[in-house]
């Protein structure tokens, strides 16, 4: 009984000594088609079902129990159609060898655990854990060989089964739990060996490990390829004297030794390195010392990085944000950036001095409720309303958020132009620019048009309307008189005997005297609405809005009278004095159709007659055969 148990114990141990030989050569296979993987792990396994069966119990002649079946199994459920034909050849044909007759219950068992092994693989795969199926496989055998038992029962005798059944039974199942195990195990280590060879072969950096002794170890195909080698392989045993050139080599190594000796790894070190074509690349390279599991200093890894790209990117970005630097300082403009809260993010130093009050809060990291708070204490910044900061403040926030556009006139007498613009990225910009020059010149354009407009309606000896705008306002108010129904009355003055008065007294004093009898005709007329003009020469002309003819004759009396007042000497003149004749015309409802031309021609008409009757009076118009109106002085009188 116990040999039984022993002699399926020893067969035990060939199951794993086979399943280890496959751990050991499955790596012969690696990289190679998938197929001659399978071709292998059923020759393995093949070849110890045999081996089993060689140590296999011999219950009765012809009839051999051993666990083949647990290798068949095992075999045809991982290793798919391919291995587990091999293996049930290479187990079925050596059991037909040996014949006897149990040859076609042993040949039977080696199909039928072949057939479980495929079946439960193809049932199970990815449907439950692959451990929950090894453990079914190893119960399907344990299932398997019951079975074989009690066929056997009918050729051996029940007392032969009886000492073998249970170790038969027990170590089927045990046989192929521990091979399935291994299998799986194998698997996974396989799997994260794979990833890793991956990780190392595949990164797009050199990567390389090398002994104590400073010789490559392993490097990955980007390190070969660097070097000119066609496989990694080629590149162990070498060390960098065989790679680079003498001073170097030197330098590496000695980078290397104080990493070993001191333990500390070297991190990000750059440096640029000339290509094989001559190009300059830029790399960067991290080495660590590596231990044993005693801890002791084995060797190093190392990662190299070609880091050219971003270098050139770098060099790019900080060319272009030292030109923008430089922009943001030499510019007249003042510059701010704002971000959503309103927060300064930058500005340059030209926003700062245009503000000198508040310059010291104009910093990044200030809000901008602040600064305004600031303006408005500092009293920097005209027209912000005394009452209602806060309210202000919020205002101005608002539309500088929206983008705005604002002219602002500063304390000390400067006018800046604040235009915001909101960014693409939610913040706001600020430019400001100094226009009290354009403001200085824009005052001095509105003075210089309104000297003008004044120039071009008023005569330069006597400050009256001149002709132009005499023109003008004759045409408005007879309108305004059509309009309203109101009289209109015009004087056509005429200075009386002026060219003998130049020829004495010389034109400039003839000049002074044109002066004072327009100074006396401003005075004489009273009214807002009265307009005094000089016609041309010595003659002028007074309009004098709802003036009947006598209040027109009055008021003419009374410029006759200012400048009787002022009593200009004029030898030769009337009365010894300066004087004027004066016509007067009037514009009412019953001469409608009268126009300016014709009310100042009946004046002129009017002053023709005065000068008749002798100079020195005033005389009013009338049609033929009506007597004229008049006073002051007549011929004859
Ligand atoms: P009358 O009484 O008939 O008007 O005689 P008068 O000498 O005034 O005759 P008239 O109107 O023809 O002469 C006008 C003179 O006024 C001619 C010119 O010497 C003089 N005169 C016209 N304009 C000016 C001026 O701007 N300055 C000076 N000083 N003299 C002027
Ligand atoms: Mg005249
Ligand atoms: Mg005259």
């Amino acid at each position: 009984m116990l040999d039984n148990w022993q002699s399926l114990v020893g067969n035990l141990a060939v199951v794993a000594l086979f399943i280890s030989a496959w751990d050991h050569a499955q790596f012969l296979f690696a990289g190679r088609p998938k197929l001659w993987g399978q071709i292998g792990f059923g020759l393995t396994m093949g070849c110890g079902a045999v081996a089993s069966m060689l140590l296999a119990i011999q219950i009765a002649p012809g009839y051999f129990f051993d666990l083949r079946t647990s290798l068949i199994a095992v075999t045809s459920f991982f290793g798919g159609g391919v291995a587990a034909l091999i293996a049930v050849l290479l187990a079925a044909g050596f059991r037909m060898g040996l014949g006897g007759g149990g040859e076609a219950l042993g040949v039977g068992s080696i199909i039928a655990a072949a057939a479980i092994g495929l079946g439960l693989s193809r049932l199970t795969r990815r449907r439950i854990p692959v451990l929950a199926s090894v453990a079914i496989l190893a119960a399907a055998m344990a299932l398997l060989a019951t079975i074989a038992m009690v066929l056997l029962q009918a050729d051996a005798g029940a007392a032969v089964v009886a000492q073998i059944a249970a170790p038969v039974i027990a170590l089927s199942f045990l046989a192929t739990a521990i091979a399935g195990l291994f299998v799986v195990r194998q698997r996974v280590f396989k799997r994260e060996r794979d990833l890793l060879r991956a990780g190392f072969e595949e990164s797009p950096d050199f990567q390389y490990v090398k002994s104590h002794d400073g010789r490559f170890v392993a490097v990955n195909m980007q390190v070969a390829k660097y070097h000119g080698f066609a496989a990694p392989s080629q590149m162990v045993g070498k060390s960098d004297l065989d790679l680079a050139l003498p001073a170097r080599a030197r330098q590496m190594m000695e980078r290397e030794r104080q990493i070993l000796e001191s333990g500390k790894p070297m991190i990000g070190l750059e440096e640029v390195l000339g290509d094989a074509d001559g190009t300059q690349r830029w790399f960067s390279t991290s080495k660590v010392a590596i231990h044993n599991s005693d801890g002791e200093v084995i060797g190093l890894a190392g990662v190299t990085r070609d880091i050219t790209a971003r270098k050139l990117l770098e060099e790019e970005l900080v060319l272009s944000r030292n030109q923008l630097s430089y922009v943001l300082a030499e510019i007249t403009d003042g510059i701010a950036m704002f971000d959503q809260s309103g927060v300064l993010l930058y500005c340059n130093n030209r926003y700062r001095n245009m503000f000198p009050l508040t310059a010291n809060v104009r910093r990044p990291g200030v809000n901008i409720r602040t600064i305004l708070r600031a303006i408005a204490e500092a009293g920097e910044q005209k027209g912000i309303p005394e009452s209602g900061l806060d309210e202000w403040i919020e205002k101005v926030v608002k539309t500088e958020a929206l983008g705005s556009e604002a002219e602002v006139n500063l304390i000390d007498g400067r006018w800046l132009q604040l235009r915001t613009r909101p960014t693409s990225n939610g913040f706001v910009l600020v430019v400001v620019s100094d226009m009290t020059k354009t403001k200085q010149a824009e005052a001095a354009l509105r003075a210089l048009t309104e000297q003008l407009t004044l120039l071009a309606t008023t005569d330069g000896l006597t400050g009256l309307a001149n002709r132009r705008a005499l023109d003008e306002a004759l045409e408005t108010e007879i309108a305004r008189s059509r309009r309203d129904g109101t009289p209109l009355a015009l004087l056509m003055i005429d200075v009386d005997l002026f060219k003998l008065y130049n020829d004495i007294y010389g034109h400039p004093a003839g000049d002074e005297a044109l002066k004072t009898v327009s100074q006396c005709l401003r005075q004489a007329l009273k009214r807002p609405g009265d307009l005094a003009a000089r016609y041309g020469g010595e003659e002028f002309v007074a309009i004098l809005p709802g003036c009947t003819e006598d209040e027109a004759l009055f008021i003419a009396e009374g410029f006759r009278d200012e400048l009787k007042e002022r009593a200009i000497p004029y030898a030769r003149g009337i009365g010894g004095t300066l004087t004027v004749s004066v016509g007067l015309a009037i514009f009412d409802q019953a001469d409608g159709a009268v126009s300016a031309s014709d009310l100042v021609g009946r004046a002129d008409a009017a002053l023709y007659d005065a000068k008749d009757a002798g100079r020195d009076c005033v005389v009013g118009w009338r049609a033929q055969n009506e007597t004229r109106p008049a006073t002051g002085r007549r011929a004859g009188e």
